[in-house]
């Protein structure tokens, strides 16, 4: 795995007149077992670089390369996306897309039973990923019984379970306690150093911006690095 690596990327919605240009120059390098955040205001392209990341989106412009293969080349799919989001690309999303005919554990350990392991070893790696998120004792609830607190830590192991080479995260914390919130950047932390996941986390919450040793800045479009504080965990 080599991380993630953007050069020059830029996103055109539309055409003529109307186009928006949403990305107009993006630079980023996240490292193998680093977790870095990526902050800016509404409207300065966050969503669009997350969709790009996660192939959603195609770019118009510019370099990708994730877990050490080129995505987009010049703006060209090099590359099989739906095998690239499968296996290289883990997501955790703001709202927790839980399968609503499943209880919690088998939503974690549906990936590693896809992925070929056996229903026993993936409900396991599921529930030492409850454990840690301390949402285990929900394992047998269906998602609809679940608070938003509880939804958000299962969608997370969701988006941990199959050690992807990235993890994109889209405000993981937004809906939890200081507690849980800084529960669940020590399991990012320790996934990454575990696992050297490349790790990028969009966010606004002030109980988490402090952990980041290093933030990626966007606006209009523009990113810029920044050294973080950097603030260990507790
Ligand atoms: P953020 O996530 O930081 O709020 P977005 O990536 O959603 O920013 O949006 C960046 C810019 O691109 C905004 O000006 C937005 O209006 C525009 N935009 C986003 N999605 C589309 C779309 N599908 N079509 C046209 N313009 C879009
Ligand atoms: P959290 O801090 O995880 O969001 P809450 O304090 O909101 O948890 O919820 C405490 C308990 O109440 C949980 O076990 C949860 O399952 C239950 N609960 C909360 N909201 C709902 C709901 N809308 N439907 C069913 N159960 C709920």
């Amino acid at each position: 795995s080599e991380g993630i690596r953007i050069e020059g990327l830029r996103k055109r919605y539309g055409e003529g007149d109307t186009a928006v240009d949403a990305l107009k120059h993006v630079d980023m390098e996240v490292a193998p077992g680093e977790v870095v955040g990526l902050i800016g205001p509404s409207g300065s392209g966050k969503s669009t670089l997350l969709k790009s990341l996660g192939a959603v989106i195609d770019p118009t412009a510019g370099r990708m390369t994730l877990g050490g293969t080129v995505i987009y080349d010049d703006g060209w799919k090099v590359t099989d996306l739906r095998a690239l989001r499968r296996d290289k690309i883990g997501f955790v999303f703001q709202a927790p897309y839980l399968i609503p005919f499943l209880d919690v554990v088998d939503n974690v350990a549906l990936l590693p039973m896809l992925a070929g392991h056996s229903n026993a070893e993936s409900r396991e790696r599921a529930l030492d990923l409850l454990t840690a998120l301390d949402v285990h004792h929900r394992a047998a609830a269906m998602p609809s019984q679940l608070s938003g607190g509880e939804q958000q830590r299962v969608a997370i192991a969701r988006g941990l379970i199959n050690r992807p080479p990235v993890i994109l995260a889209d405000e993981p914390t937004a809906p939890l306690d200081s507690e849980r919130a800084m529960a669940v950047m020590r399991i990012l932390h320790e996934m990454a150093k575990k696992y050297q996941t490349a790790i990028i986390i969009v966010t606004h919450d002030e109980k988490i911006i402090p952990t980041f040793k290093r933030i990626y800045h966007i606006r209009d479009g523009v990113t810029s690095e920044e050294a973080g504080e950097g603030r260990p965990i507790s």
